[in-house]
């Protein structure tokens, strides 16, 4: 299957003529060919979202909603082809590519209310005979730039609020992830998008990120990726003073306390640790444990974790799927060797299978280390593959004190059964989102998402949160008065 970009409604060839292959990591077979297009590439669907944007600012909002309602029928009717889909091309096992197709239909149902939503509120004046009230404006031409790891999910957060606030919008999926992305924009122009109003671009970071950082016809820059490239846009895009989202890397914690249920905390820990490889931002990759139930836990952990099956996504016995690519085996490779250089001891995994049907994937062994100290390498850094650590604490005061340690304020969790360490908890852990007997995973779309300190810059995604990025206050005075009557003088 060889995939265009699609720019001003039309499906085009990138102007190189150049592509690059999509490849299955669970078996390295092809699953696509893929535009490398240039900055000319982008600039094209640049001037295209721009000449749309004005008429797609005044088309009413209600009826941009429409839209999305219909594109997330659409979804819905396809969910089970476009989770296989996904499986293939990163990896992540069919029930939660289908539930990354999900996150996608509920952000279409939630945003397309918001066309008859997007409130703005009246306030009194100071003056009299004068009304007041701040509304929301469409900003212009939103630049969304997102990563493989939630190649539905992530692009519909930012896509669907960007059109329903009327803006119009160049995207740049990751180029591990390139099919789902040209599946969505296909989506939506079913559902009767109009020409010019998204544009698709696939190709590098380097070429065609860069002309949207840079271009000044692009207003808005929705970013989520690593730190060291959510960087580099903060400082390109921030210097031409655009409004820029970064929704960065995390080192998720999860607390187990002495009281906690341990078999809930157990299915929870291998869930946020090992779904999706341990690829997902908000995986756990810390374990806080209370040390009165440290061995308890760590026993029955490694006994759980050696059953995990490694395996493809598409099939039903597959636990944990590969990871992205070869590149990712090998960074978790490295930081099997670097924690133990710290002393931190292997308990279980720490290496790649050897059964012959995993050799043509990128395959690492879930692995546990034990004895792990807050300040080791490991416990610090984002290793974004199938690592769990464990750190002993003596007390909440403890636990809490190493979950925010750390430079990432993403997720953490508590298991206990202690109301009041749970209300300690949510009020103490410095992270965007928190839990209570439950994993790091598991966000729901009318919630704001995201980080605090190095996971990102302050904004939130989903929710209303969403529509503050992607929309401008206006505030507005209507004075019918007659006179002129000045404020803060004539009161
Ligand atoms: P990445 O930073 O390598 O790439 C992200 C995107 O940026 C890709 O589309 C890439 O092509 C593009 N890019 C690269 N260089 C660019 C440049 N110079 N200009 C513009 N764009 C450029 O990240 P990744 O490996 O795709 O994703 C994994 C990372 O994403 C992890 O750190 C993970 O924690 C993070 N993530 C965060 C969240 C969140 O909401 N906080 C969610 C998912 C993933």
């Amino acid at each position: 299957m060889k995939l265009k970009n699609y720019i001003a409604g039309q499906w085009v060839e990138p102007e190189s003529g150049r592509y690059h292959q999509d490849i299955d990591p669970g078996n390295g077979e092809v699953v696509a060919e893929v535009p490398a297009s240039s900055p000319r590439d982008a600039e094209r669907a640049i001037e295209a979202a721009r000449d749309a944007y004005d008429r797609w600012r005044k088309y009413p909002a209600p009826k941009r909603g429409e839209i999305l309602f219909r594109v997330g029928q659409i979804l819905q009717e396809r969910k089970h082809e476009l989770a296989q889909k996904m499986t293939r091309e990163m990896g992540k096992v069919y029930t939660e590519a289908a539930g990354d197709v999900q996150e996608g239909i509920d952000m279409a149902f939630y945003m397309a209310g918001e066309g008859r939503r997007s409130f703005g509120y009246t306030t009194p004046s100071e003056l009299p005979d004068k009304f007041a009230m701040a509304t929301r404006d469409a900003i212009g031409v939103a630049g969304i730039i997102t990563p493989w790891n939630f190649p539905m999910a992530i692009p519909t957060w930012k896509i669907f609020p960007a059109l329903v606030c009327g803006n119009t919008v160049v995207f740049k999926p990751a180029s591990e992830t390139p099919l789902l992305a040209y599946e969505l924009v296909h989506i939506l122009e079913e559902a009767g998008v109009p020409a010019g109003v998204v544009n698709l671009v696939f190709g590098s970071g380097a070429e065609v990120g860069e002309t949207f950082l840079q271009d000044p016809r692009v207003n808005l820059i929705s970013f989520t990726g690593s730190n060291e490239t959510g960087r580099h846009v903060a400082k390109v895009a921030g210097e031409r003073l655009k409004r820029v989202s970064l929704e960065l890397g995390g080192k998720n914690a999860i607390i187990v306390m002495d009281d906690a249920d341990l078999d809930l905390a157990i299915d929870g820990i291998l869930w946020s640790a090992f779904g999706t490889s341990g690829q997902r931002c908000t995986a756990c990759s810390r374990l806080i444990v209370h040390e009165h139930i440290y061995e308890e836990l760590e026993a029955r952990l490694a006994a759980r974790i050696r059953q995990l099956k490694l395996g493809h996504g598409l099939e039903d016995a597959t636990d944990v799927g590969p990871l992205i690519n070869e590149k990712a085996v090998q960074k978790v490779e490295q930081y099997v060797e670097i924690g133990q250089q710290e002393g931190a001891r292997l308990v279980v995994g720490g290496h790649r299978p050897t059964e012959a049907a995993l050799q043509r994937g990128h395959y690492f062994a879930p692995t546990l280390f034990g004895d792990v100290r807050p300040d080791m390498r490991i416990a610090t850094e984002e290793i974004f593959g199938p690592v769990l650590s464990m750190i002993r604490v003596k007390d909440l005061d403890e636990a809490i004190e190493v979950n925010n340690r750390v430079t990432y304020g993403l997720s953490s969790s508590i298991f206990t059964r202690d109301v009041n360490r749970a209300f300690r908890a949510i009020r103490d852990l410095a992270t965007g989102i928190v839990y209570i007997n439950a994993g790091t995973i598991g966000a729901e779309i009318h919630l704001p998402f995201g980080g605090t300190r190095g996971t990102g810059n302050g904004h939130r995604e989903a929710g209303t949160a969403a529509l503050d990025f992607f929309s401008e206050w206006k505030a507005v005075y209507v004075d019918y008065s007659g006179r002129l009557q000045r404020a803060q003088i004539d009161a």
